[in-house]
């Protein structure tokens, strides 16, 4: 039987801490805030922002959107990452893709501080999580890390495969597998014979974005299995890149989604402002 690793609990329980130390940093003078910079009129965006709201909203924290439209330059987005660093009120700052035509998101996260860098998207602090130095990770990477050590999946020697390679998760997920002494293979779209590569996973950890990507042939027994992915369903809902009907009862364990990696995404990006504001205190 395959076990499922469910987000719920132990967001639940990242956003209990997040609640007390809000209460105490109010209490103190200090209410932690978060800035969301949006820049686009995307719906999935859109959803995902409100959800990370009102998850701060649920612990206390101050979070602000700033919706700069999807007409927004990459001068005005970048000058108001600036003003944002330099406001000694916010603690956390994010950007969220999409960006406006030709706006890179490596390029304008560089003016995020890296003090302020909830979600680890500042190329310093993904260079300081490589050279195994302290940095914001970025939140989903983050995640998944959580819910393996959640579930007490050990890491060290075993075989992790990450399936995608981008900056927001599947490079700093290898990173951190890496960092914890897993034997960590990276595949992306231009990997030959995925199923050679991922089949014989301990921990097969997928961010690609591609519904059913991973079925019965990518796994074995013993696989733990993480799905990042999200994509939109017809009826507006949620679906991974795993095939659950096809891979339940042949793997170890797999998080669903939703539930899986995105709760405890969003209860990090939160305990991630609570410990920079905290740092900005002492
Ligand atoms: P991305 O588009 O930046 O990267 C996708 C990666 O998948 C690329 O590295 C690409 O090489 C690889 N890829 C594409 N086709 C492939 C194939 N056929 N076989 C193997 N690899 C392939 O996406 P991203 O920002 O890394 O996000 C990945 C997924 O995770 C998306 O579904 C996204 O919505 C989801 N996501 C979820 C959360 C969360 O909190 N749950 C957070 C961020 C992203």
């Amino acid at each position: 039987t395959t076990a499922v690793l469910s987000g719920a609990a132990l967001a639940k329980e990242i956003r209990a801490g997040v609640t007390a130390a809000a209460e105490a940093l109010a209490a103190a003078g200090a209410p932690p805030r978060l800035a969301v910079v949006v820049a686009t009129d995307d719906e999935s965006t859109a959803w995902y922002v409100r959800s990370i709201a009102k998850a701060a909203s649920k612990t206390g924290m101050q979070c602000d959107i700033v919706d700069l439209g999807p007409d927004a330059t990459a001068e005005q987005i970048r000058s108001r990452l600036t003003e944002l660093s330099e406001d000694t009120s916010v603690h956390g700052i994010m950007l969220q893709t999409p960006l406006p035509g030709g706006a890179s998101v490596e390029d304008l996260a560089a003016s995020i501080a890296p003090e302020k860098d909830v979600d680890g998207a500042n190329p310093v602090s993904l260079g300081r999580l490589s050279a195994g130095l302290p940095a914001f990770v970025p939140a989903t990477a983050a995640a998944v890390l959580e819910l393996l050590d959640h579930y007490q999946v050990p890491l060290a020697g075993r075989r992790a495969v990450v399936v995608g390679r981008s900056n927001v998760v599947g490079k700093p997920a290898a990173q951190l597998l890496l960092q914890r002494d897993a034997t960590v293979t990276v595949c992306h779209r231009h990997t030959r014979d995925l199923a050679a590569h991922t089949r014989p996973a301990d921990i097969l950890v997928v961010a690609v974005g591609r519904v059913g990507l991973i079925g019965a042939e990518h796994v074995n027994p013993g696989s733990v299995v993480i799905d990042v992915g999200t994509n939109p369903t017809a009826d507006g809902g949620l679906t991974g890149d795993v095939d659950e009907a096809e891979v339940a009862g042949s793997v170890a364990g797999l998080t669903p989604v939703p539930g899986g990696v995105g709760p405890v995404t969003t209860a990090l990006l939160l305990r991630h402002t609570i410990e920079s504001a905290s740092r900005s205190r002492a």
